[in-house]
């Protein structure tokens, strides 16, 4: 039986991060799921659609692919047989992305479709509605967290990193506008599942929170 170690837990926690060092070390996949939802967003923005036209943007998925595949173990989205990895990390479609999956029409699409890649391989995977609503029976549930000072912190590097020129306080704005639309959705919102391991990751090093999560998974297996 294939089993799956489900991640969940607010923007900038380092779930990713985490989630792929994490199936590194267990020798098993990751699946990005946030990475989904960015494609949805990044087509809803290049059409130009309003992010709360639920109708418009049910149409637009009746004919939208987002297919992920796993090239030498790392995961790629395509969108509509495009490859979108670079686009889905700018900052307009993160936003995008948070807007749009708050639609009954986007999730219950990707759950789907996470729920079937699930099936087919022993995966670490992370988003927000996990360990709650897409894989309820995961063999192992966490819920990451860290204060939003830090979140917002690591993200305006992330994204520095990358080129994208941006201020602190903008990143931190929308850190806080994130967290609200994620907890307060009406389906599959963010919260921590009650059989879920929290781990406060804003004093620990990536490292740290991997180890911690080896040693508990290692006890169970
Ligand atoms: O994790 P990431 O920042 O890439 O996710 C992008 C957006 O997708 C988030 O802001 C969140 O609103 C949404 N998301 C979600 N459920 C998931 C994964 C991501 O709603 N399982």
């Amino acid at each position: 039986m294939r089993y799956s170690i489900a991640i969940d837990g607010p923007s900038g926690a380092g779930k990713s991060t985490i989630a792929s060092a994490l199936a590194k070390e267990l020798g098993i996949l990751h699946l990005d799921t946030g990475a989904m939802y960015r494609a949805v967003g990044l087509k809803v923005l290049r059409l130009g659609l309003d992010f709360s036209d639920e109708k418009a943007i049910s149409e637009v998925l009746a004919n939208t692919e987002i297919d992920i595949k796993f090239e030498n173990g790392v995961q790629k989205v395509y969108l509509d047989g495009e490859d979108v990895n670079s686009l889905i990390r700018l900052h307009e479609v993160s936003k995008a992305a948070a807007a749009t999956s708050s639609l009954r029409c986007v999730r219950e699409k990707l759950a789907q479709a996470q729920r079937n890649i699930a099936l087919k391989y022993d995966m670490v995977v992370d988003g927000r509605d996990i360990g709650t609503y897409v894989l309820p029976d995961a063999k192992f549930k966490f819920f990451l967290t860290a204060n939003e000072e830090v979140r917002a912190k690591r993200r305006y590097e992330e994204l520095r990193e990358k080129g994208q020129s941006i201020d602190f306080n903008t990143v931190l704005e929308d850190i806080k506008k994130r967290d609200i639309m994620d907890m307060t959705r009406e389906i599959a919102p963010l919260k921590k599942a009650s059989d879920a391991i929290e781990i406060d990751s804003s004093y620990m090093t990536p490292n740290q929170v991997v180890q911690t999560m080896l040693k508990y998974i290692k006890e169970r297996l």
